[in-house]
């Protein structure tokens, strides 16, 4: 029998910031850009539960948080407390694992199959993980206990916040059944709207569904999304979870056509990517411009370079990039830097921070 379980903290960046400032727990706050009066770009990193009762939601523009909520508590992003308590986390969830994966900042999957041997003993178990990150980092976390990392993921969904979620194999398929298309993971609105235009509505009818209609409409990806809709995955908790590119981005405060604006903000962000690469012990291969328009029209523009961890390479092929391949006539409303197909340097400790 194979246990997975999917730890995830809870609205992680909100939490740390509670940590330092106990006083704005239980007031709708905000983790993300500046809000600016309702005129700041950008959006809602992370949100507390008091914020999310208003409707507020991670990901959404923080001005649209702002017209919903003006006067929650909105506070920048810093970056290096949450690497450093998840850290802290980290350490924790990966003592108690058989295989440990670390998948964002602050979610981790774990194999404990060798460890646990009954659904039973997973939940105290996983009762143990819970109250041990929360004595050494004084913070919440949900978990998910399953039978493959889908499941887990499923699970912890299921049972946040400040919970843990068992489902049975042999419970699966109910919990699934009923359940919104777009509540399975891999399933975004545009998929979930093509799939209700074949007359499919919830995940059960998916999981029925004939898997020919699904390759024509949809190609491997419908086979794909038909085993999830099974509750089947196969993927394994990869012990050598390894970074795969690491970026920035800016929002410009106002769209912007002006050449010099956008290469400084090349240059700085390449500054700031380049200060992950060396921390976590990298070597780059790829570089990638993203380039949003103000109308949200978006390019990716990359390319292969000597294999490097330099500043000025990263600046000079990400400028050039931009003065190649945008439109100077449209105005910008967000840049990206990115570096990919990543590498240990020599010499260096093991990989495996997450820094992006
Ligand atoms: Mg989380």
């Amino acid at each position: 029998m194979q246990i997975i379980m999917l730890i995830d903290m809870d609205y992680f960046f909100v939490a740390c910031e509670e940590l330092r400032r106990p006083e704005i727990k239980d007031k709708p706050t905000i983790v993300g850009s500046d809000p600016k009066q309702g005129e700041g770009r950008g959006v809602v990193m992370t949100c507390n539960y008091p914020a999310r009762k208003f409707g507020v939601r991670s990901g959404m523009p923080i001005s649209q948080a702002y017209r919903i909520k003006s006067d929650a508590i909105y506070i920048p992003m810093d970056y290096d407390l949450y690497e450093k308590i998840s850290k802290d986390v980290m350490k924790v969830v990966k003592s108690f694992a058989d295989r440990f994966e670390q998948v964002s900042v602050d979610e981790a999957f774990i194999d404990v199959s060798k460890k646990i041997k009954s659904y039973e003993d997973s939940l105290d178990y996983a009762k143990r993980i819970k109250d041990t990150i929360k004595e050494k980092t004084g913070l919440p976390c949900t978990i998910g206990i399953s039978t493959n990392k889908l499941m887990a993921k499923m699970a912890c969904e299921a049972g946040k916040p400040n919970g843990i979620r068992l489902v049975r194999e042999e419970d699966v398929k109910e919990f699934l059944n009923g359940k919104e298309l777009d509540d399975l993971y891999g399933i975004g609105k545009k998929t979930k709207e093509k799939l209700e235009a074949m007359g499919y509505k919830t995940i059960g009818e998916l999981a029925k569904a004939n898997t020919m209609d699904l390759m024509e409409r949809f190609g491997s990806f419908g086979v794909e999304i038909q085993k999830y809709a099974n509750g089947i995955d196969e993927s394994k908790v990869e012990e050598n979870y390894e970074v795969k590119s690491i970026g920035r981005e800016k929002t410009f405060e106002k769209d912007t056509a002006d050449r010099d604006t956008v290469t400084t903000a090349i240059r700085k962000l390449s500054d700031e990517v380049i200060g992950e690469v060396k921390k976590a012990g990298l070597t780059f291969k790829a570089v990638t411009v993203k380039l949003r328009y103000g109308d949200f029209t978006e390019h990716l523009k990359s390319r292969s370079i000597r294999r490097s961890d330099d500043a000025g390479d990263l600046a000079s092929n990400a400028v050039d990039l931009y003065l190649r391949y945008s439109d100077k006539s449209r105005p910008m409303r967000k840049i990206g830097v990115r570096v990919s197909d990543l590498t240990k340097a020599r010499g260096q400790k093991k990989i495996g921070e997450f820094t992006s």
